[in-house]
């Protein structure tokens, strides 16, 4: 890539959360193998991302790359309305398989973001369908549940914004975000303010949702299972849905395959996206029990109101369904607590760092809160001169490498970050 087509970017091309005015650097990545990012300019970066939990298999994946050529040569779209096709039929299969058990119906879309409207589009028309309409959704604060208006409209409203949208979004409830931490004693009162919220509001709530354990882009912050325990108990009683965005915590993240099964629990609806294709292309699914997806179907609409132009891509289903195979063939839970141990024991002495907040460790994901907000822009080129990809922001700086990633690779990552809270410089006060 030449200076020029660098300076076209600048000026032409939106990156994730950026101004077209002052744009931070953008780094050319010309390839991506293994645990490894190559620039233009030859250097290699030992990615600490996964392309943002996607790539839990590394880049350039041999076994990826054939199920992707495999099926361009046979198809690469087809329409899914009134058309099936073996690669959905074979991943939805597997999906089933390994989602807890009373999930059964797949409902295939295009991102993470468009698998939460999904899944709240079959709340609201479970209720509609009961004859009973209910329209509001209780979650926490810090939560982060995609871009797209429903999904934004149940993210943090601090952290989204939520002033910048007022009267444009619908206005759900928001418990305090969970204070007892995942090693924490379990504490009754952490939970009080969310069951009195759910209970001054009981007839009006379509359902609840929620990442488990784990809220990634609004805090990285690790919750207590005991919640989810109870959260499934408050809403059989009432018979609120519960939907679990496991969009980022899917596929063994946690240290489990589903971060539910921290708790024991099943829920309703489960979002999955980012690892479903391994981090190659764009995919989400949205699995819901029998008894919802009948209950939709059997009310007044006759059908569930959802269907995107490129639904059930079959690209992507097949290589969502190889890297489901891969992951089944692997150590995953092996490798993911390799990744804990290390994580753990080379993120923990930063305790005493002066820039360091807190330390949390949770599976294949270390996480570093700094007292004050980083200098992305100063931090991530000094990331680069390490020869690490970590992408900071606000006050965190996160590890969360491929599964593939060896220990010699994390060591380096590790290196880097604490290099990082050494100096202060990279913090802004
Ligand atoms: C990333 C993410 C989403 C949104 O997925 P996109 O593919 O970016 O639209 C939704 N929920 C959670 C928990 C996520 O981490």
């Amino acid at each position: 890539m030449t200076p020029a087509d660098l300076t076209f970017d600048q000026q032409h091309i939106w990156h994730p959360y950026t101004s077209m005015t002052r744009p931070l650097p953008v780094y050319p990545v010309v390839s991506a193998a293994g645990c490894e990012l190559q620039l233009a300019d030859g250097r290699l970066l030992v990615d600490g991302m996964s392309s943002w939990w996607a790539a839990i298999h590394g880049y350039n994946h041999p076994r990826l790359n054939q199920a992707m050529k495999t099926q361009i040569d046979r198809m690469s779209h087809v329409m899914f309305g009134g058309i099936t096709h073996p690669p959905a039929v074979a991943l939805c299969q597997k999906l089933i398989a390994m989602t807890p058990d009373p999930l059964e119906c797949v409902f295939l879309a295009d991102s993470g973001s468009v698998a939460v409207e999904v899944a709240m589009k079959m709340a609201l028309q479970y209720w509609h369908a009961k004859g009973q309409p209910r329209q509001r959704f209780l979650t926490f604060r810090n939560g982060y549940h995609g871009d797209t208006f429903g999904a934004m409209s149940v993210c943090d409203p601090d952290n989204s914004m939520h002033s910048l949208w007022q009267g444009y979004l619908p206005e759900h409830l928001f418990a305090p975000a969970p204070q007892c931490g995942f090693e924490d004693d379990w504490d009754e009162m952490d939970i009080v303010p969310f069951a009195r919220l759910m209970a001054a509001h009981r007839q009006e709530i379509a359902a609840v949702i929620l990442e488990p354990v784990v809220q990634g882009a609004g805090g990285m912050r690790f919750y207590h299972p005991e919640w989810l325990r109870r959260i499934r108990k408050m809403c059989d009683r009432e018979g609120i849905l519960l939907i679990a965005d496991e969009i980022a915590t899917g596929f063994g993240r946690t240290g489990k395959l589903f971060a539910c099964e921290h708790a024991g629990i099943a829920p309703d609806i489960m979002c999955l996206g980012k690892a479903l294709t391994g981090g190659t292309m764009t995919l989400s699914a949205t699995i819901a029990t029998r008894d919802v997806a009948e209950t939709i179907s059997n009310g007044e609409a006759g059908c569930f109101m959802h269907g995107p132009t490129f639904m059930g891509n079959p690209l992507a289903c097949a290589v969502a369904a190889e890297s489901l195979s891969l992951l089944e063939e692997s150590h995953w839970q092996a490798q993911v607590l390799t990744i804990e141990e290390q994580l753990k024991s080379g993120l923990r002495p930063l305790r005493d760092c002066e820039q360091v907040a807190d330390i949390r460790v949770l599976g294949a994901i270390g996480v570093v809160e700094t007292h004050h907000p980083v200098d992305m822009g100063a931090l991530q080129a000094f990331f680069v001169e390490q020869g690490v990809w970590i992408r900071p922001f606000g006050r965190l700086i996160y590890l969360m490498p491929p599964y593939v990633i060896t220990p010699e690779q994390l060591a380096k990552l590790i290196a880097a970050v604490a290099a990082a809270v050494e100096n202060p410089a990279f913090f802004r006060r």
